[in-house]
């Protein structure tokens, strides 16, 4: 049923970045239509983490953690590969009261469930909810009629359009068509799931685990440069495994998240690792490992084009290192639901306003996190990194002895951010 008072924004893709948008968009009044290609048969089994940057959006909008096994995640231990000496352990149990929020884990299709039902719940007191089309590939955005066009020949106008089609985005360039390419990054992950209970089930393995506070615990050496991190994940029952290598010949090659490894190659990269971190691969199931492509392209100079905007992946993808990617796209759809609340259906120039004041807020944020992410847990030890992120973001930065991944100082840039307040501060600067 078309809703005429409302206005109307079609959404590419429902990954987080879509989805997020999707709900922000909704709470904002909106009639808001995603278009996905797949047909979320394959959905990904890893897991991800969501600091409180990501989780204070998903609160705010009711996400059930609960029934996601959402995981408490408050420490962050970095351990020798060779001799498991401890290099860093990073302890943060107060963090939910310090950002009001909490730091979390969460399997990657809870959380994608989660969001979906935050979209479409029939609950008219949250907004019109959102029509999710699936099998619905977007080939073609145009940002001067504000018009997409499908697979199937149809052409639709919406008042404002929003490109969440991820790292592998054919429609960055169409709105940003300075945009790059994607680059190779030369790292890859291999992930898999072990059951937490094969873990308990053997004292030496659990023993990386028993009493110590509920987190990530990092395995790595330098040279190769190898990290394994496991974290729980789905109630405590999961343990997920990435293992970030550089690319061997043949891994990456594939546009795939789910190209398959084998324990053989696995075992290999962690050939000079201590024996008791080698075990570790013990309860994992041959097939149960899938390799993945780090990609990168260079930052953006805007994700904006007329009524069009570019959100997630499709504008900032990354490495891992700060479990950022997810998380930023989930606050994008915070600052969307307040920049785009009150807005009349066919005001083109509010709308157009509105997403130049979302750009200079994503712009150096997302740039921030991407640049960092891609500079490794070290990156502010390279002035070539910061001289980087000076392009884009002018804020405060730690100083490099404290910039590591998740250490304090680290946490306050990247995790304490209210997307909400942020959005309303920059709203009202505009109306002052
Ligand atoms: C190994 C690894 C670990 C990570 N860990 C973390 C972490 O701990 N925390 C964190 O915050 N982030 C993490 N990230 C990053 C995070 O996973 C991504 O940033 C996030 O999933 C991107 O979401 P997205 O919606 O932008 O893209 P995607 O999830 O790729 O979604 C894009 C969607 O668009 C659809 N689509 C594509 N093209 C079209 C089209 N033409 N028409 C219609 N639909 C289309 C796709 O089918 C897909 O559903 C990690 C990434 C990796 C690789």
């Amino acid at each position: 049923m078309e809703h005429t008072n409302h206005p109307r924004a079609g959404i590419v893709g429902a990954g987080i970045a879509g989805l997020s948008a999707a709900i922000g968009l909704r709470r904002a009044g909106w009639q808001v239509e995603v278009f996905e290609k797949s047909t979320f048969k394959n959905e990904v089994g890893a897991a991800i983490t969501i600091p409180p940057n990501a989780t204070l959006p998903l609160s705010r909008w009711g996400f059930d953690f609960k029934k996601g096994g959402a995981v408490q995640n408050l420490s962050r231990r970095f351990v020798s590969g060779l001799d498991l000496k401890m290099i860093t352990n990073q302890q943060y149990p107060e963090i939910e009261e310090e950002f009001g929020s909490p730091s979390l884990t969460i399997h990657r299709v809870d959380l994608h469930q989660g969001l979906r039902k935050l979209a479409i719940d029939p609950d008219h007191t949250k907004g019109i909810p959102v029509k999710i089309r699936l099998g619905a590939k977007v080939v073609d955005v145009v940002p001067d009629t504000r018009t997409l066009y499908l697979e199937d020949g149809t052409s639709i106008e919406n008042d404002l359009i929003i490109v969440a089609d991820g790292s592998h985005s054919y429609l960055t360039q169409k709105v940003n068509p300075n945009a790059g390419s994607l680059e190779p990054t030369g790292r890859s992950v291999y992930r898999c799931l072990v059951p937490m209970q094969r873990l308990k089930d053997d004292p030496e393995l659990w023993s990386f685990w028993d009493g110590e506070t509920p987190g990530f615990i990092g395995f790595m050496t330098k040279d190769p440069h190898v990290l394994f991190v496991a974290y729980s994940c789905r109630g405590d029952e999961i343990m997920n495994y990435a293992i970030v290598h550089d690319t061997q010949k043949g891994e990456g090659e594939e546009d795939l998240w789910n190209a398959p490894a084998s324990k053989k190659q696995v075992l290999e990269e962690l050939a000079s690792f201590h024996p008791g971190v080698q075990k570790l691969m013990d309860p994992v199931d041959e097939g149960e490992i899938a390799v993945y492509h780090l990609w990168k392209r260079q930052p953006l100079e805007t994700f904006v084009n007329g009524s069009t905007a570019l959100v997630g992946d499709a504008a900032h993808v990354m490495l891992p290192t700060h479990a950022a990617g997810g998380s930023i796209a989930i606050e994008s759809g915070g600052i969307l639901q307040v920049l785009f609340s009150g807005i009349t259906p066919g005001d083109h120039a509010t709308i157009e306003q509105r997403l130049k004041i979302f750009d200079k807020l994503r712009v150096p944020r997302c740039n921030l996190a991407m640049i960092l992410s891609n500079g490794g847990p070290w990156a502010l030890h390279d002035p070539e990194v910061e001289k980087q992120i000076r392009r884009f973001y002018d804020g405060p930065l730690p100083s490099k002895e404290d910039s590591m991944t998740w250490e304090r100082p680290m946490r306050e840039l990247l995790f304490h951010y209210n997307a909400f307040e942020v959005a309303e501060k920059a709203l009202q600067g505009t109306q002052d």
